[in-house]
C-alpha cells in the first residue's frame, strides 16, 4: 500500500489505479515509455503539492518514493529502512534484470571468470554479500552451483533412488564440462574431498602454474562439500573436519522461512590466494540446502521440503504404472533478454522502455511425464508457502508468466495457510487430491488403468 502526503502529517492512502500506475512506472518489472507516461500526472501532482509517497511494505512507514522532475521517483532507501524484498519497489527496473540475468542457466562454453585480479576484486565482493533474497544478484560462486547441480540431474528425481555419494559424484564429475576462467579447466582445480583440502593447497601454486590465466583474473581453485552445517565462520564436513572460511559464507534462504538446522547443505568455496604473499585459503563459500540427509537435490524452504515430500510420496505409488520426473528447478526460465550475462546497456534499456524490465521465473517443481510428444501432460506445482498479501501479489502476477515460458503448462498450487477455515492437515490434502486428479486425468487420455 502507498500513502502520501507530508512527513509527519496526516497521510492519505494512495488510490489502487494509481498505486498500479506507480507500480507499472518504476516498480521493479516496470519502467517501459508507457507506464512512466501513464504515471506522470500523478507524480506532478504530487510533487505539486510538496507531498512525498510512503511505501507501507516494511512496518515503518518510512520508505520513500520522492518525486522529482513531475516525472519520475527516487528511491530513498537505506540499509535499515529498506522495502519488504517482495515489494514492487524494492529494486528499480534495471537492478531486477541485472539479478534475473544472474539466475539465467550458464552456457557451458563460457568460462566462469568468478575472480578478478588483486587490484580489481571489488565487483567480486560486492557481489557476494549474500544470496538470501530476490532482490540480490545470484553470486558468480552460486552460479558455479547452480550450473553443476543442474547438469548433473540433482534436480531431478525419477522413481528409481540414487545414493547421496552417488548425486555427489555426479554433481562433482560436471566439473568436466565447465571452464574456470579463460580456458582454465575446472576440473583440475576442483577440491571435491575436504581431508585433502591441505594436499590440495599445497600443490595449489604448482597446479595452476600449469594453466594459462587470463589477462585479469587471479589463479584460484574451487571446494565442493556435503556440509552438516555452518558453525563459526567454517563448513562443517565431519565431526573430525572443519574448513574454516576467510571471508564471508552466503547461505541461500529467505529470512523470513523457517528452516531445518538438522539438513545438510551442498557448499562451494572459492579457493585462492587474499593476497600476492598470502597462501591459498577458501576466502568464500556458498551453501545451499538439502532436502534431506538421503537426498541432495537443493530446495528453497522448509515449505518446498514439505511439497516435495508429498509428490514423492505420489511419485512412489503411481510407479510402475505412471512413471514422472519430479524437477525442481533452479533457473529463470524466461525468455526475454536472451543472453545470459552480456549485457548491453543500450539494448537493455530499449527493451526495459519497450517492455518494462522481466519478473523472476523460477517455478518451484515441474512434474514431467516424458521425453518429445509424450511431455503433454507436465504440470508445475508453486508452494505458496507465506500469507503476506505483498507475496500473494507477487505469486500472483508471476506464476501464470511461469506457465506462458514454459509453454504453455497448467499449474497446482499447494497453498499452507488458505482457504482460511481448513486446518493445515486439510490443505495439504487438497494439494495432494489436485495433483492425483491431474495424474488420473492423463491415465485416462493414455488409457492406463
Ligand atoms: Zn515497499
Amino acid at each position: 500500500m502507498l500513502l502520501v502526503g507530508k512527513r509527519g502529517e496526516k497521510l492519505t492512502e494512495v488510490s489502487g489505479d494509481d498505486t498500479k500506475r506507480l507500480i507499472l512506472a518504476f516498480g521493479r518489472e516496470g519502467g517501459s515509455t508507457f507506464a512512466r507516461r501513464n504515471a506522470k500526472l500523478v507524480v506532478e501532482t504530487t510533487q505539486n503539492a510538496g507531498h512525498w509517497f510512503f511505501c507501507t511494505c516494511n512496518q515503518d512507514r518510512d520508505t520513500l518514493l520522492v518525486p522529482y522532475e513531475y516525472a519520475y521517483v527516487h528511491r530513498r532507501i537505506n540499509s535499515s529502512n529498506s522495502h519488504h524484498h517482495d515489494c514492487p519497489f524494492a529494486i528499480d527496473p534495471l537492478r531486477q534484470l541485472a539479478v534475473v540475468r544472474s539466475m539465467r542457466p550458464h552456457p557451458p562454453e563460457k568460462a566462469f571468470n568468478i575472480l578478478s585480479a588483486f587490484a580489481s576484486d571489488r565487483g567480486a565482493q560486492e557481489e557476494d554479500r549474500t544470496a538470501r533474497t530476490n532482490t540480490v544478484r545470484r553470486s558468480k560462486l552460486a552460479r558455479v552451483l547452480v550450473a553443476l547441480a543442474e547438469s548433473s540431474g540433482l534436480q531431478k528425481q525419477t522413481s528409481v533412488a540414487t545414493s547421496i555419494s552417488e548425486q555427489f559424484n555426479l554433481v562433482a564429475k560436471q566439473a568436466e564440462k565447465y571452464k574456470l576462467a579463460g580456458d582454465v579447466p575446472l576440473k583440475p582445480m576442483l577440491c571435491k574431498y575436504p581431508p585433502k583440502l591441505t594436499e590440495f593447497l599445497r600443490d595449489f601454486d604448482e597446479n595452476a602454474r600449469r594453466f594459462t590465466w587470463p589477462k585479469g583474473s587471479r589463479e584460484h581453485g574451487i571446494l565442493l562439500l556435503k556440509a552438516l552445517c555452518v558453525e563459526n565462520g567454517s563448513l562443517v564436513f565431519s565431526n573430525q573436519v572443519r574448513v574454516p572460511v576467510a571471508g564471508p559464507i552466503a547461505i541461500f534462504g529467505r529470512d523470513d522461512a523457517p528452516r531445518r538446522k538438522d539438513r545438510p547443505y551442498l557448499a562451494i568455496g572459492l579457493i585462492a590466494k587474499q593476497s600476492q604473499s598470502s597462501p591459498p585459503e577458501v576466502i568464500r563459500a556458498y551453501v545451499h540446502p538439502c532436502y534431506s540427509h538421503d537426498n541432495l537435490m537443493l530446495v528453497d524452504s522448509n515449505y518446498e521440503r514439505e511439497t516435495f515430500k508429498y509428490l514423492s510420496t505420489i511419485q512412489a505409488e503411481y510407479s510402475g504404472r505412471l512413471d514422472f520426473e519430479i524437477e525442481k528447478p533452479l533457473s529463470d526460465v524466461g525468455k526475454r533478454f536472451e543472453q545470459a550475462e552480456d549485457a548491453i546497456p543500450e539494448r537493455d534499456n530499449q527493451e526495459i522502455e519497450a517492455r518494462g524490465a522481466p519478473p523472476i521465473l523460477i517455478p518451484d517443481f515441474i512434474l514431467r511425464f516424458g521425453k518429445g510428444d509424450q511431455h503433454a501432460g507436465d504440470f508445475f506445482v508453486e508452494t505458496m508457502g507465506f500469507r503476506s498479501s505483498i507475496y500473494r501479489a507477487v505469486k500472483r502476477r508471476v506464476v501464470p508468466e511461469m506457465a506462458q515460458a514454459l509453454g504453455g503448462l497448467e499449474w497446482v498450487e499447494h497453498d499452507f495457510h488458505f482457504p482460511r477455515d481448513k486446518t493445515p492437515q486439510q490443505r495439504h490434502e487438497n494439494f495432494r487430491t489436485d495433483v492425483r486428479s491431474k495424474l488420473a486425468d492423463l491415465m485416462r487420455k493414455r488409457s492406463i488403468r
